[in-house]
């Protein structure tokens, strides 16, 4: 795959904050504390994996903000994680819960290492470790991690169990310490697809506003895993079809359309699309010039820059993944007309049903499926009428108009709650 030199995700986040703290005119004193994460944490720690080695991991958790709650945000299982990464995620956590008015600030943290590579009875001692490593820095009412790319239900199965373990005077009280765990271990129906929904919810909402049918359209997926196979379901049931799709094995092209179940069967099945007897395999840089209605970047962070843009040749990008839109890649496509749903709107469904489950936890209820869904469409649709609106006053693009929303909120607690000591 290609290398792809551009600039750091923290410089993205840095960048994009700037444009929405001009829009608002934020005090200066506020955009001081806004422009840096609160904590930074960095472990190493030894884990004697099944064959008797030892190995050492690196683990990251960063803090960024905890004036409107409990610090909330996702772990990720990856090569590529790194302390950049995790400070631009976590900063766009806290945007995205302000946006979406849960009582949670922001945080994201990770191991830097390929989950792929190891057998199950490892990746649990990994995780496992890490999570008593992390000791105090997390809790539910402190710092409440979720799944995140790499890693899933059963993955958060463990960190909860861990963490109930450390907490003896608590055990049962703490299963809202971690959201995004298996229903068996408290976890909330429709959680695994939430992120989807809300994705789907944005996307209909986009073309109701610019009167777009949705019917027949077609789609471009980079990433089929939890969220880019729930998505490609959902948006199939409206009438999209998925014309070309991509994760870490490589790039296929279908223009008579994938079956995103059978697809999804696949990746289960194999662990990524390659294989999937249907398409023609293309280069990533075809895939960025599908011809397409709805592009879709579910994957990694800075997908997206001056070149990738300049070839696109569909409508609207859908950020589904987190920052994979650098800056020049953002301002050559609104010099296209090609507009962005930015991903702190279109993929917050996650957060806001994992703020669900952290609810159900502790009133020691469960919701059925669709109370889930229905709860998460109201929040949603007051949210994009929120967006929408600012976008029409503000004359700007949506994810400054987010931004206006989401940092106008945060300031005004700052006035009113002040700076002590
Ligand atoms: P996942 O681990 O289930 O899937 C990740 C996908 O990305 C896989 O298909 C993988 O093959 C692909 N991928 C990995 N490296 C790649 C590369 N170099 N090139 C192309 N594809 C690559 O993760 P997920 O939960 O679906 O998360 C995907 C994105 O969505 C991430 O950016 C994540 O931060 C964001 N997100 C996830 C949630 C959630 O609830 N899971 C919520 C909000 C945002």
């Amino acid at each position: 795959m290609a290398e792809i030199p551009r600039m750091s995700a923290y410089e993205v986040a840095a960048g994009q904050f700037a444009k929405g703290a001009a829009s608002i005119d934020l005090p200066p004193e506020i955009a001081l504390i806004l422009a840096q994460p609160k904590n930074e944490l960095i472990i190493h720690f030894p884990v004697k994996l099944a064959n008797g080695e030892t190995r050492l991991f690196k683990g990251y958790r960063v803090q960024h903000n905890n004036v409107m709650g409990p610090y909330k945000g996702g772990m990720r299982f990856h090569p590529d994680v790194s302390l950049d990464e995790c400070k631009a995620l976590s900063a766009w956590m806290t945007w995205k819960c302000a946006l979406q008015e849960l009582p949670f600030g922001g945080a994201k943290g990770g191991i830097k290492f390929d989950p792929n590579a190891y057998e199950l009875v490892d990746l649990e001692r990994i995780s496992r470790r890490f999570t008593h490593a992390l000791g105090a820095n997390i809790g539910p009412d402190w710092d409440i991690p979720a799944p995140d790319m790499g890693t899933n239900a059963q993955v958060m199965d463990w960190m909860m169990d861990t963490y109930s373990n450390m907490r003896h005077e608590s055990r049962q009280s703490v299963k809202h310490s971690v959201t995004g765990k298996s229903i068996l271990c408290g976890g909330s129906e429709g959680r695994e697809e939430a992120t989807a929904w809300g994705l789907s919810m944005c996307i209909d909402r986009w073309a109701r506003d610019r009167g777009f049918d949705l019917a027949g359209a077609s789609m471009a997926i980079q990433g089929f895993g939890n969220v880019g196979a729930h998505l490609a379901s959902a948006l199939s049931r409206m009438g999209l079809v998925l014309v070309a799709v991509g994760d870490h094995s490589g790039y296929w092209r279908n223009p008579e359309g994938f079956n995103p179940y059978k697809l999804h069967e696949h990746v289960r099945a194999c662990g990524s699309i390659e294989g999937y007897p249907a398409g023609e395999r293309i280069r990533r840089e075809e895939f960025f010039a599908s011809e397409c209605d709805i592009l879709v970047p579910a994957a990694l962070a800075l997908q997206i820059g001056s070149e990738e843009a300049k070839s696109a040749r569909c409508k609207l990008v859908v950020e589904a993944a987190n920052g994979p839109t650098d800056l020049e890649g953002e301002r050559i496509l609104h010099e296209r007309n090609i507009e962005v749903l930015p991903d702190i709107l279109a993929n917050s469904g996650g957060v806001v049903v994992s703020y669900f489950e952290w609810l159900q936890n502790q009133r020691c209820e469960r919701w059925d499926r669709n109370t889930v869904h229905d709860k998460l469409k109201r929040r949603m649709d007051a949210t994009l009428d929120t967006a929408f609106a600012r976008e029409a006053r503000l004359g700007s693009d949506l994810r400054t108009a987010c931004y206006a929303v989401a940092l106008e909120r945060m300031r005004d607690l700052y006035e009113r709650r002040g700076i002590w000591p």
